[in-house]
């Protein structure tokens, strides 16, 4: 009954996997076989809605972890003087996209109910994307333990004074170390040299020459590898490993990254408010998150569920090529696979979402409140993409096209409706917010993002 896997031939036919054979987990799975074809896929996840059960440990963390960037203001207004305007406060704009709307609505045949927003974390100040959010507030962080420890900082100094020399040649007694796609490079390389780190920034083969021209040019010593995210990460974290000085940012188990980017919830109910757009059991709000190793969306959604609990419903967005967390959810084995294990290939275009094997904290802390995910072609993203900067004027970086799919494929697809009917939704999605998160962008050069546009 079920269908031949394409790649891989026999090998890949006698592999097991946690015991299992590839034949064995398609059987068990039914939307396995697409994700095995690589082809576009919608998953609701059955463990949704159960307990969390250490809700309130990390509530009281992602409160800490809120107080200490506020305590950092003053300082990333010294450090980054175009933060002026917003104190300070690293945050992007909530915007609507009604043209955008209009154009999915028609190139889909869908209608959609209810108002699709766009969350510009393309346009966050510092790096452009997503990872000015937990990168960042990793380092600073780390930043303030030095400074507590060896530098005479109190909590209630003024942060500005962390941009003298006196800090930057202390803290130049410190490293950093990090594995990235490219963007967490450029979010940590960035804060990292302002501050006065030595830095280094392990590159995937896949992350843009721009990225780490832009790093260098900096200061920053960018090593490059011939393969894929995970190889990156794990030759930082052996290299690190050897430097007692040098704290590693671990982006597929790190604690403090994924409650910088919970941060974002608390703020965006903010800018919810200020639009008096409600978010009740009779106004749902969905948000669609582009997904790699899963920190970003994995933080946020954890921050939203504490916001807004059973009424926000969050979406996983992944290429067909790399959708890691997708499979470890459905198979429950987390970080105990990867897409290539599978015989999925893990190259992709959304240089962001080229991962391969998901984070093992976040995946598992998304069991319960994960609504689903979806995968999403390559081809797809660059009409998406084309179609936003023609529509609206946002130019975005591939892989922040993958949250809008998310409506289209909800309204859309048999096992979308499912949950709507299921969470008694369906009569409520005229009052429904939809939001599409735009995780980067606004630092793609020029020449790039014509390509881009030239693809769909
Ligand atoms: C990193 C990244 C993501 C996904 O974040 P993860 O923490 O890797 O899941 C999405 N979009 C862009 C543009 C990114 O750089």
């Amino acid at each position: 009954m079920c269908s031949r896997i394409i790649l891989g031939g026999t090998a890949l036919e006698k592999k097991t996997i946690a015991g299992l054979s590839i034949f064995e987990w398609q059987e068990k799975h039914r939307l396995l076989n697409k994700l095995v074809n690589m082809d576009e896929m919608f998953w609701l996840n059955p463990d949704y809605g159960t307990e969390l059960d250490d809700t309130i440990v990390l509530a009281d963390q992602v409160k800490s972890a809120e107080d200490r960037l506020e305590r950092f203001a003053d300082y990333i207004v010294e450090a980054f003087p175009e933060t002026g305007p917003m104190h300070g406060i690293i945050e992007s704009p909530l915007v609507e996209v009604p043209s955008m709307q209009e154009n999915m609505e028609k190139s889909y045949k869908v209608v959609i109910p209810g108002k699709i927003l766009l969350k510009c974390d393309s346009h966050l100040p510092i790096s452009g994307s997503i990872k000015a959010r937990g990168g960042i507030y990793e380092v600073l962080k780390r930043a303030e333990e030095i400074a507590m420890k060896h530098g005479g900082l109190k909590q209630t100094d003024d942060y500005g004074i962390l941009a003298s020399e006196a800090y930057k040649e202390l803290f130049s007694n410190y490293s950093i170390a990090v594995g990235s796609t490219g963007n967490l490079g450029m979010s940590i390389g960035i804060i990292s040299a302002k501050l006065g780190f030595r830095v280094t920034v392990h590159m995937s083969g896949d992350a843009k020459q721009w990225k780490k021209d832009k790093l260098t040019s900096l200061g920053v010593i960018v090593k490059e590898y011939d393969d894929d995210y995970s190889k990156a990460v794990e030759e930082g974290r052996l290299e690190a490993s050897l430097d007692p000085h040098c704290h590693f940012i671990d982006d597929e188990d790190s604690i403090d990254l994924f409650l910088g980017y919970a941060t974002a919830a608390g703020r965006l109910k903010n800018q919810l408010e200020d639009r008096s757009i409600l978010v009740d059991a009779d106004h749902p709000l969905f948000v669609y998150l582009p997904c790699g190793v899963g920190g970003g969306p994995g933080g946020i959604t954890y921050g939203l569920k504490l916001a807004f609990g059973e009424h926000v419903h969050c979406f996983f967005a992944e290429p067909t090529h790399s959708p890691c967390m997708t499979l470890g959810l459905m198979t429950g084995l987390h970080d105990k696979v990867s897409v290539q294990e599978f015989g999925i290939d893990n190259k992709t275009e959304a240089d962001g979402l080229a991962v391969g094997r998901p984070s093992g904290l976040v995946s598992r802390l998304m069991t319960s409140i994960l609504s689903g995910s979806y995968t999403i072609e390559d081809q797809r993203l660059f009409e998406l993409l084309r179609m936003m900067a023609e529509a609206e004027g946002h130019y975005l970086e591939p892989s922040a096209l993958a949250g809008a799919y998310g409506p289209i494929h909800l309204l859309s697809h048999q096992t979308g409706r499912e949950y709507l009917e299921n969470h008694k939704l369906l009569e409520k999605m005229n009052k429904a917010t939809h939001i599409i998160w735009a995780t980067g962008g606004s630092m793609v050069p020029k020449d790039m993002m014509e390509q881009y546009l030239a693809k769909s």
